[in-house]
């Protein structure tokens, strides 16, 4: 077992850390990290008031009832572990790991 790395035409290595978790308990459902991005990895959701998710018509028109916004990971394998959206949050909700292989 190795850690995955990328190694660049200069030499220089990179160890990507791939998304595996957001906080629901602190996501505010502000959506910065789905619009920065690169992979659309990430999509939002309502929590309704038992903690159960719910669909959100992404245009903002919807009829749905929900408590809050969350965001969550809805296509975790487009990750390419660049941890921009771990950089943006303003609640600090991401864990990121890097990969064994
Ligand atoms: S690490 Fe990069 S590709 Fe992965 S979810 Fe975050 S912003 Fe998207
Ligand atoms: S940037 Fe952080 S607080 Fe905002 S929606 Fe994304 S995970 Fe939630």
């Amino acid at each position: 077992m190795s850690t995955f790395s990328v190694t660049f035409p200069s030499g220089a290595a990179w160890v990507p850390t791939f998304v595996q978790s957001i906080d629901e308990t602190k996501c505010i459902g502000c959506g910065r990290c789905f619009k920065v991005c690169p992979r659309g990895v990430l999509t939002m959701v309502g929590l309704d008031e038992d903690g159960e998710r719910v669909a959100i018509d992404q245009d903002g028109d919807d009829d749905e009832e929900y408590e809050k916004k969350v965001m969550t990971i809805a296509h975790r394998d487009l990750c390419i572990g660049c941890t921009a959206c771990a950089k943006i949050c303003p609640k600090k909700c991401y864990s990121h790991a890097s990969l064994e292989v």
